[in-house]
Parts: C-alpha cells; structure tokens; sequence
C-alpha cells in the first residue's frame, strides 16, 4: 500500500546524499495555512534546485514559503533553512533549543577539537584514532548549515496548522513529531525510521548542565511514541509507512540484541567503551569511529541503567564491569 501523499497535501522532495543513510527528506504541505516546508536537506545547489523543482510543479516558488518547520537540527534536515528563509521570509520555526544545540554540534572550532578529544580519551580511544577522526573532521563542513535563528519555538504540546507538537528526545535533542491531529499522519523525522535503527550521537551539553544518557532517553521517547496515534508517518529518510508501533519494536529489539552481545562477551576484568566499540564494530575505523563510539557508549550507559553493569574511573579512564554475585 502506498501512502497517499496528495490526499494529505504532503510533496515529498527527496535528497540524493553521499552517506549510507541514502535519501533525506524534505515535505512540502500544502493542506493548512499557506505553504509549509518541512525540513530542508543539504545547502547545495542540487538540493536548492530540487526544491525549486518541486515548488515548480506544484505551482509554486520559494517565496510561497511560509515556514520552514525542522524535526530536528541535524545537517541532514536543516541545510537550505537559511537560504529559503532569506527568499521566501519564511519564519523558521522547530523545538526552541534548536539554535543551541546546532551551536553545540556543529562547532569547528580547536576548543571543540579538544572537547572531542578529551571525551575520547576519558573512553579509551587511542590517540591515534583521535586524532584520524579530527583530520577528517572538516569534511563535513560543506553539508553543514548551523541553524543560528528561530522564529518560533515550538515547545511540546504546543499546535499549530493542524499539527500536535510532540518532543521525542533521543536520537537528537531536539527530535520532534509533528502529528496532525485530524488528518492521520505526521511528520516523524529520524526519531523512527522503517529501515535504519536511528542512534542517538555523543552531544556537548550546554555550559553548566550534565550530559543525560542519550539511549536511555531515547528508548522512554521510544514508548511515547508507540502510543501516539500517528497513523502514516512521513520520516526524515527512507519511504512513509504505517505500522510505527512494530517499527519501534524493531529498533527496541535492536538495542536488546546488542545489550546481550556485550553482556556475553564483556570480561571480568571490565572493559573501556571503546574496546567495547570494537568488539561491535571489529573494522571501525577513523570514519565512523565517533559514531561507533557513539553506540557503545549508549549501550553501556542503558546496561547501566538497568542494573546489568556498573562503571568506574580507572586513571581518567571509563571502565564498565560485570554485576558478580560479590556486587
Ligand atoms: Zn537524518
């Protein structure tokens, strides 16, 4: 069954990427109060002229924007905000802390060069390795737009044009649904997506906070969102679907796989988070290292949380052990 995009209003104007997650989405919607763009890909001229093209058959231009509304402040959605907010004078609009941590992410600078390593070396990464991960660094930076501007946060609960905001933190901060309350769909971001299991990325938290542990997160929002009526769901990659319940039992039962992997393997002894990224991803290298990291250290953390591991510092250094009978 295919979703019946034109019934709802929604365009989908999909991406061609260079990264192994394939297309990422953007949706215009036509069926509230004006013309909304919902997330907004890459800031390249391909991305730009896809979205004119879009526009094009429908009628429209960029100036018929009203707002650009982000799920969330990840590259992959946020690339062309600044540009079709300057043509069009679309308000910007999304979770209110979207400008900080974008802020927090998408930092180039050597301060945030040496934040990353030194919460790299506190896992047990070799230095090598981390300094591998910081020369490949900048070759993101063309796919990056740092949304700097919010025209209208969108706290939870909050409605707008037929929408229900409703904050699903995890995977992002600041991942957001938008579900329309009469229409029978929603705008789902990368919070569930049908073939890839979204994992949440080590973040820098705000000056003066603590770090939550991002899995743990994700798994409650996980749940909430299980009970949501969401109905067809139009996600940040990947093609709509409907049956979002048994989708977020996939990605549960993932992170449960997983939890057993490292439980059956993890010594006596006790293991960093990185020799645990390894023992995951045995071919890691300096690419996806911070994203391996990233999933180790969510596992870990989770473990934790449900009284299956414990943790401690050894010499700077993170360590997670076994629960024994001594414990
Ligand atoms: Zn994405």
């Amino acid at each position: 069954m295919s979703a019946p995009n034109e019934a709802f209003g929604l365009q989908t104007v999909p991406i061609a990427t260079p990264f192994p997650f394939g297309d990422a989405n953007m949706y215009l919607y036509g069926g509230g109060d004006g013309l909304t763009l919902f997330d907004a890909a890459f800031p390249t001229e391909e991305s730009w002229l896809a979205l004119q093209e879009a526009l094009a058959a429908r009628g429209n231009t960029v100036r018929d924007i009203r707002r650009v509304v982000l799920t969330h402040h990840h590259f992959d959605h946020t690339g062309l905000v600044g540009r079709v907010a300057d043509e069009s004078g679309a308000e910007v609009c999304g979770h209110p802390e979207i400008p900080l941590r974008a802020g927090l992410a998408y930092s180039f600078t050597e301060e945030h060069s040496a934040w990353m390593a030194a919460l790299l070396a506190g896992l047990g990464t070799p230095p090598d390795l981390v300094s591998g991960m910081l020369e490949r660094r900048p070759l993101q930076r063309p796919f990056v737009y740092r949304v700097d501007r919010l025209d209208r946060a969108l706290p939870d609960g909050a409605f707008f044009d037929g929408f229900r905001v409703v904050h699903v933190p995890g995977h992002s901060p600041t991942d957001t649904l938008f579900v329309h309350e009469t229409g029978g769909f929603s705008i789902t971001g990368d919070h569930v997506l049908e073939h890839i299991t979204p994992n949440p990325i080590m973040r820098r938290p705000p000056p003066g906070e603590e770090g939550v542990k991002c899995l743990v997160q994700f798994e409650e929002s996980l749940r909430l969102c299980r009970s949501l009526p969401l109905g067809w769901c139009f996600p940040g990659h990947g093609k709509p679907f409907t049956n979002h319940a048994a989708v977020v039992d996939r990605i549960l039962s993932r992170h449960g796989e997983r939890n057993r992997r490292i439980l059956a393997w993890l010594p006596e002894i006790g293991a960093t988070p990185y020799e645990t990224a390894r023992h995951l991803y045995p071919r890691m290298g300096t690419d996806v290292l911070f994203f391996c990291m990233s999933v180790a250290v969510g596992q870990l953390e989770l473990l934790e949380s449900q009284g299956l591991l414990h943790s401690s510092s050894d010499g700077g250094v993170l360590r997670y052990f076994p629960i024994t009978e001594k414990d």
